[in-house]
């Protein structure tokens, strides 16, 4: 290791900041991590304790698996979600898809639809195979692309992803299913009717790989991993906000914080990017914030099992309406994840922390219209609003600018001007937001850091290369 990166500070205990600070620890770094809130964890360490704030949806297991055996951890019981997840549309039916890889055969989820929709699905889940395998390798499994990677992938498979096409145009297919096709996008943030065609490659790592029950939870897995890192000697100062870093010479030498200045030789902000750039006095980004949310935790009389529901509303263009007019929706899409006594509802809203007003009337509202449609006994619930995700991230944005366009599909890289000893990690940057995604960044930022290689964690088998494909389509 070199003497500059013996003593590293890492910006935010969320999943990313974890991920950076057990490989440095590992590769015998002194690692310190600085965090505002009072516990691991980040955008799922909101509200009450023994509940994820935020991420319910376990997609890409082999990046789970791969994390626990680099950090000989034992991984609890991952079991494949089925259905994925059970649509419900106002006026009752029910769309309850099976994930390829999972179910073996696409039969099941055809034989809920019409012929035409089962042709439709078919074709759209065919190009999401196709796009995501084109994309993988240069966007997910592998550091920032460089301008040349980008040329050649343009040149190459870009063409394939439909640049010239918006992702509303791509996924028409009748008014029950592109709803269903277009809320993908939300997984990054991003308004679907303003997204590119290529975020389409979104729905096959839930269509096609899977959904996965996570025992414990994602919470769990954050308290697993600072466990982890405090035992390999790793200092966490909670409750520690970051107000500014200081740089001279290209290089970062401290920060001033809530409680003292502090120094380190090298620096990973597993923090949002937008802080980021403010605390070295960089101009803020002129992307626009992508969505926010507005959730409620809630305790359940009885247990209800594992499963993820969303339920549709009376019209969802409106719903992007009131988002995009900075409203909170008057009939938004709602999605109810199930995990034993507990629920998290979730839905839609726009970055403006101001705008809840009173959390609990819009979130008392919420959960009469939850119930109208799905009877739940709820003992006790309290809401998240974007004041709540603000904590976390500029605007309460979820996963930092909004991916609008070709060039806004592009998440920025781990490098800052004028900070040549910090590497930019987490959901806001490159690879993507989510926790695997989000795991794979802080755990290779730091790799970079430390000059190491690229690890993607798991294999690179894309889900979906193997050849029972050409079986499983009808
Ligand atoms: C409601 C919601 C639902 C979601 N659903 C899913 C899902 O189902 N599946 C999925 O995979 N992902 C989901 N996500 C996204 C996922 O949670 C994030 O992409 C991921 O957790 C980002 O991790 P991170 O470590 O990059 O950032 P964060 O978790 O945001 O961590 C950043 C950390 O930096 C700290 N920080 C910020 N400012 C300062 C400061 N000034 N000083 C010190 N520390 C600071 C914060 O306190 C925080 O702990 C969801 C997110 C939300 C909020």
């Amino acid at each position: 290791m070199s003497p500059r990166t013996r003593h590293v500070a890492v910006i935010g205990a969320g999943f990313a900041g974890l991920a950076a600070a057990l490989r440095l620890a590992q590769a015998g770094a002194r690692v310190t991590v600085l965090d505002a809130l009072e516990r691991p964890g980040g955008k799922a360490a909101l509200g009450y304790e023994d509940f994820s704030s935020g991420p319910t949806v376990v997609t890409m297991p082999q990046v789970f698996r791969g994390l626990h055996a680099r950090l000989g951890l034992e991984l609890p019981p991952l079991e494949a979600a089925r259905p994925t997840t059970t649509y419900h549309a106002p006026g009752g039916r029910t769309f309850a898809p099976e994930a390829l890889h999972v179910a073996g055969s696409l039969e099941p989820t055809l034989a809920q639809l019409s012929r035409q929709e089962a042709r439709d699905y078919t074709r759209l889940l065919r190009a999401a195979r196709r796009m995501y395998r084109d994309a993988a390798p240069t966007f997910l499994f592998g550091p920032p692309p460089s301008r040349l990677q980008l040329a050649r992938y343009a040149l190459t498979r870009g063409y394939r992803a439909a640049p010239w096409q918006s992702l509303a145009r791509f996924v028409r297919s009748g008014p029950f299913l592109t709803p269903f096709w277009l809320r993908f996008a939300t997984y990054l943030g991003a308004d679907p009717y303003r997204a590119p065609a290529v975020l389409h490659n979104i729905s096959w790592v839930e269509l096609g790989d899977g959904v996965w029950h996570l025992e414990g939870g994602l919470g769990a897995l954050a308290g697993r991993l600072h466990a982890r890192a405090a035992a390999l000697g790793v200092r966490f100062e909670f409750g520690t906000r970051v107000q500014l870093l200081s740089a001279h010479g290209g290089r970062v030498l401290g920060a001033h914080t809530s409680r003292g200045a502090f120094a380190a030789d090298a620096w990973v902000s597993a923090a949002d990017r937008a802080l980021t750039r403010g605390w070295l006095g960089l101009p803020p980004d002129r992307a626009p914030r992508g969505l926010s949310g507005f959730a409620l935790q809630l305790r359940l009389a009885a247990d209800r099992g594992h499963a993820h529901h969303i339920f549709w509303p009376a019209d969802y263009a409106r719903e992007w309406r009131d988002l995009r007019a900075g409203r909170l929706p008057g009939d938004p899409t709602l999605y109810l994840h199930l995990d034993g006594d507990r629920a998290f509802l979730l839905v839609n809203a726009p970055a403006r922390p101001e705008i809840a007003g009173n959390p609990r009337e819009y979130g008392g509202f919420l959960l009469r219209q939850l119930q109208a449609r799905f009877p739940l006994e709820v003992s006790e619930w309290q809401p998240l609003s974007p004041a709540d995700y603000a904590r976390t991230g500029v605007g309460g944005a979820l996963y930092g600018q909004a991916p609008h366009g070709l060039r806004g599909s592009l998440r920025p890289g781990w490098r800052l001007p004028g900070a040549r000893n910090l590497v930019q990690v987490g959901g806001t940057v490159h690879p993507g937001g989510g926790v695997p995604l989000s795991l794979l960044s802080g755990w290779n930022g730091a790799g970079q850091l430390l000059g190491l290689g690229y690890d993607d964690l798991g294999d690179r088998d894309v889900p979906g290369d193997d050849e029972t494909w050409a079986t499983w389509v009808p």
